[in-house]
């Protein structure tokens, strides 16, 4: 009888142990959300008081034709950034909230990294930018959707955050019964104090180098989430000199 007893207050303190590691895993989700909105308030609220500063100057300018262009300009240029969080802000949100709807499916990596660097060639080559492609024949169970907004995301930086005439390479290996891409560009690299931190959202290493190409900080972080929801992982390489190094690893089929 006592040894049931025993029995009982154990099983008892087992769930007592996991109602509090959930109500702690709860509260720490409650504090992440809180920051997260209170990040994106501030977020939206930047471009939108620049964009109301010019619209009230406007209004009492309104025959200052110098105003005007650089008003213009400088609308035009909020506003896209604006649209930009939007979206990813809905992607994120998006995958948040319908896990269930991603559709696993047998891609073929070379075929999906060639199609993905031939949408991107003509932002690229708009800033003198080339980029190659060189894939070995592999296969993974991935949504196509997210393989393809994990590497538009992760190529769109590689752009933005490159020089002039510079290049972008991606590769891809079958190694281990898992498949490695590796996303090279010559561009401005990354400093070593914010390597850990790049994968945060509304992280920016430099709030100016990332406006002027109308970065938002959520590129990063909705790439990490996606590739582990697809069982992979993203590394930032070390490099030696200029430039950064993604490595991706999703598992072989
Ligand atoms: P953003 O929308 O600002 O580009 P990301 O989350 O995509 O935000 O990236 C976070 C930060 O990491 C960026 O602000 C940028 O400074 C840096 N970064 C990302 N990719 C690269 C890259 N390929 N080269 C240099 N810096 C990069």
């Amino acid at each position: 009888m006592s040894k049931e007893i025993e029995q009982s207050i154990a099983a008892k303190d087992e769930e007592q142990r996991k109602l509090q590691l959930a109500i702690h895993k709860l509260q720490a989700l409650e504090q992440q959300q809180k920051q997260y909105i209170g990040n994106i308030s501030h977020e939206f609220k930047t471009p939108l008081t620049s964009i109301k500063a010019y619209v009230d100057l406007l209004n009492m300018y309104d025959d200052d034709p110098k105003l005007l262009l650089e008003a213009k300009a400088s609308i035009a240029k909020e506003t896209q950034r604006l649209y930009e969080m939007v979206e990813k802000v809905l992607q994120v949100s998006a995958l948040e909230k319908y896990d269930f709807e991603s559709q696993a499916e047998l891609l073929e990596v070379a075929e999906g990294l060639r199609d993905v660097c031939a949408r991107m060639s003509g932002k690229a080559e708009r800033f003198g930018i080339t980029i190659s492609c060189d894939a070995e024949p592999a296969h993974i169970w991935i949504d196509k959707e997210s393989f393809m907004h994990i590497f538009i995301n992760l190529l769109d930086n590689a752009i933005k955050y490159n020089v002039p005439q510079g290049t972008i390479h991606v590769h891809s290996e079958l190694r281990d019964n898992r498949v490695r891409i590796t996303i090279r560009d010559s561009g401005i690299g990354i400093p070593e104090e914010a390597r850990e931190r790049i994968f945060e959202p509304f992280y920016t290493v430099n709030r100016d180098r990332s406006r002027q190409s109308g970065g938002t900080g959520l590129g990063l972080s909705l790439v990490r989430n996606l590739v582990e929801k697809q069982n992979g992982s993203i590394t930032l390489l070390e490099t030696e000199g200029e430039g950064s190094v993604f490595e991706l690893s999703f598992p072989a089929t």
